[in-house]
């Protein structure tokens, strides 16, 4: 098969022929039509993460079809059309048995990180880390925005969930402009909140209003905090969702919570940070974390996509051969929502 594999890190694609992977037992092989390029892989292209073992094929939002079934699969039958999971969980331990899969006490790892994944012909993966699409996705019309939805739009799902976002509540998203930030935007506008969009990036604003920010605020301008407290008559916000993860944003993020406010993290920089353990108390406050999804809410996520509610921004679809120069352009971070390469 054809493959894109990086030697190491900070090193360039390498269009290589590997052997057509073969399903062992428990295992399961997909013939890829198309893979995400997010952030989260341009991070192990650029060596910026840490344990990747090399020569590797990244990437894990993915669309394809079953070729092949190893011994003693059930539930998957070739030529159904999946995605992927992006954490090779166990299935079996509590925190699996609870549908509470990234939080896995026996994970192998990570989809295109701790084993090879979608920028290839074929991927080869435990079986059930394949999920089965739903009826009313047109994966072969649109499959590079049907392969995004278990991360880029799955995530900022959960986080309604996580936050206990309501109707009516005001959201403000921290790296907006961002592959993960536009589709929070999207997700949070969805949940019928009010959506505040927070990035550097003034060129991203008239996506993040597409998308459905109601209002934008560029930290650049001034006080983040401020324009934040303006924007709610004092009061502060109901949640903020913070995808970038500095000590600054952070520490901002929670000084614009207003009673009853909550601060979501997903990672990004992870940096430290300091909060008012008073505000926390007199205000009842939460700061929270949230990392990836649920299998369950994948589905939920999914369908939601297929009743047409809302749909993927992919702005930027190239066939593999082309893989350098769009992750050249994410690690610029010149790609308005998500881009992806068109394998089949
Ligand atoms: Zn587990």
């Amino acid at each position: 098969m054809k493959a894109m594999v990086l030697a190491g890190p900070n090193r360039p694609f390498e269009l290589t022929t590997r052997p057509d992977p073969l399903p062992g037992p428990g295992e399961a092989v997909a013939r890829v039509i198309s893979c995400g390029s997010g952030l989260t892989i341009q991070h192990v292209k650029a060596g910026r993460r840490p344990g990747v073992k090399f020569p590797r094929i990244i990437g894990h939002e993915i669309t394809g079809e079953i070729v092949a079934v190893g011994a003693g699969v059930s539930g998957l039958a070739v030529g159904d059309a999946v995605t992927a999971y992006y954490y090779l969980n166990c299935g079996h331990c509590r925190w699996c048995l609870a549908n509470l899969e990234p939080l896995c006490a026996h994970s192998g790892g990570n989809v295109g990180l701790d084993c090879d994944g979608g920028y290839a012909e074929y991927i080869k993966l435990p079986a059930h880390i394949f999920i089965k699409l739903p009826e009313g996705l047109d994966y072969k019309e649109h499959p590079a925005e049907i392969g995004v939805i278990t991360d880029a739009l799955a995530t900022p799902f959960k986080v309604l969930t996580r936050a206990r976002v309501r109707p009516g509540e005001t959201v403000a998203v921290f790296g907006a402009g961002g592959g993960l930030g536009i589709h929070q935007v999207m997700m949070a506008k969805w949940a019928k909140a009010r959506v505040i969009a927070v990035d550097t990036a003034a060129e991203k604003f008239d996506a993040c209003r597409k998308a459905g920010a109601d209002a934008v605020v560029n930290p650049r301008d001034g006080d983040v905090v401020g324009a934040l407290k303006d924007l709610t008559d004092g009061e502060g916000v109901d949640v903020v969702v913070d995808y970038v993860s500095a000590t600054a944003t952070l520490e901002a993020g929670a000084k614009a919570l207003g009673r009853r406010g909550r601060l979501v993290t997903l990672g990004g920089a992870g940096q430290p940070f300091q909060a008012s353990a008073m505000d926390l108390l007199h205000k009842e406050q939460e700061l929270l974390g949230s990392r990836y999804v649920t299998r369950a809410e994948i589905l939920a996520t999914l369908d939601i996509v297929a009743r047409g509610e809302v749909w993927p921004l992919v702005t930027d679809i190239r066939p593999l051969e082309e893989a350098e120069a769009v992750h050249e352009r994410v690690e610029r971070g010149e790609v308005i929502g998500r881009a992806a390469l068109r394998i089949a």
